[in-house]
């Protein structure tokens, strides 16, 4: 059995986390963590999960929760991430991360912090975004340089990073598509005499309201036509899904940084 470690465990993605660790085959919950002074920490992570007692509480303590796991599920905040990563590292245990927001220059410092552990980093790890990331690479290689690319993104209000990792990802897959380098390109801001648009800028737009779970749309927009490419989520249950097996996958693994693509074999 694989023993898997989740933190973030009393936040919205950590129910659906231990649950899906819980259903799925060839592993099970060995420990659940959460911040320090957070009120769920000493509850049974399966009661909070709504999938009955597992008789693991969440606990504060991830080094000596490790003891017990061989990967660590970690969906938290980017500092919170890297400070675990550190963890991680030192006691030679896998991770899947679903934490979004890195700078570059923190997802830089996660590969040099990880680079003796086999890590898999993904913005989203649903089946169906995976599967546009490469529609988007086709649709961008098909259509060049006649469509302006503008993409939309809208979560629930209590997203705390803008644009979403997802958006990010979407907006660099097209950049890479069509030899464009996404920092000089993406244009987060239009407000007042802004000027036109420029032929190589991709739009990068976010909404933000009420309990949407996360949808995204890819505009490629030409001279009388219009392509747009959208991914709905109707539920956290499957980012979770994605990520217990991300898990399975990642286990003999040669230590490196992989993506969802890795696991889902797109690449
Ligand atoms: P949330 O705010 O509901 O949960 C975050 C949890 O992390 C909270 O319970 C918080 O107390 C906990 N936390 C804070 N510091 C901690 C620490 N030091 N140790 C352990 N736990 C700590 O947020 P959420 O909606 O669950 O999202 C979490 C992250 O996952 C975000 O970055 C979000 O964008 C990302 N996300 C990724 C995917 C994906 O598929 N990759 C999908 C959904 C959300």
């Amino acid at each position: 059995m694989l023993k898997i470690a989740v933190t973030g465990a009393a936040g919205r993605m950590g129910s659906f986390l231990i649950k899906s660790v819980t259903e799925a085959e060839g592993m099970e919950l060995a420990a659940a963590i959460d911040r320090q002074g957070h009120p769920m920490v000493g509850q049974d992570a399966g009661l909070i999960a709504g999938c009955g007692a597992l008789g693991v509480n969440i606990g504060d303590d991830l080094e000596q929760a490790l003891q017990v796991a061989d990967v660590l599920i970690d969906f938290t905040f980017p500092e919170v991430t890297l400070a675990n990563a550190v963890i991680c590292a030192r006691m030679h245990k896998m991770m899947v991360i679903g934490s979004t927001g890195f700078t570059p220059e923190q997802r830089q410092q996660l590969a040099d912090t990880a680079n003796n552990i086999a890590v898999m980093l993904a913005p989203n790890m649903s089946v169906g975004v995976n599967a546009c990331f490469k529609l988007l690479k086709e649709a961008a290689n098909i259509l060049g340089e006649d469509f302006d690319v503008e993409v939309v993104e809208l979560h629930h209000n209590k997203k705390k990073d803008s644009p979403s990792g997802t958006a990010v990802r979407m907006g660099e897959v097209v950049a890479d598509a069509l030899g464009r380098d996404y920092n000089k390109v993406a244009n987060y801001h239009r407000e007042g005499m802004c000027g036109e648009r420029s032929h190589e800028e991709i739009g990068m737009q976010t909404v933000r309201g009420g309990d949407i779970v996360g949808e995204h749309t890819v505009y490629f927009i030409g001279m009388g036509e219009r392509i747009e490419i959208t991914h709905r989520a109707m539920s956290r249950a499957m980012f979770a899904r994605g990520a217990a097996r991300a898990c399975q996958w990642l286990q003999g693994k040669d230590a490196g940084m992989y993506d969802m693509q890795d696991v889902l074999e797109l690449k």
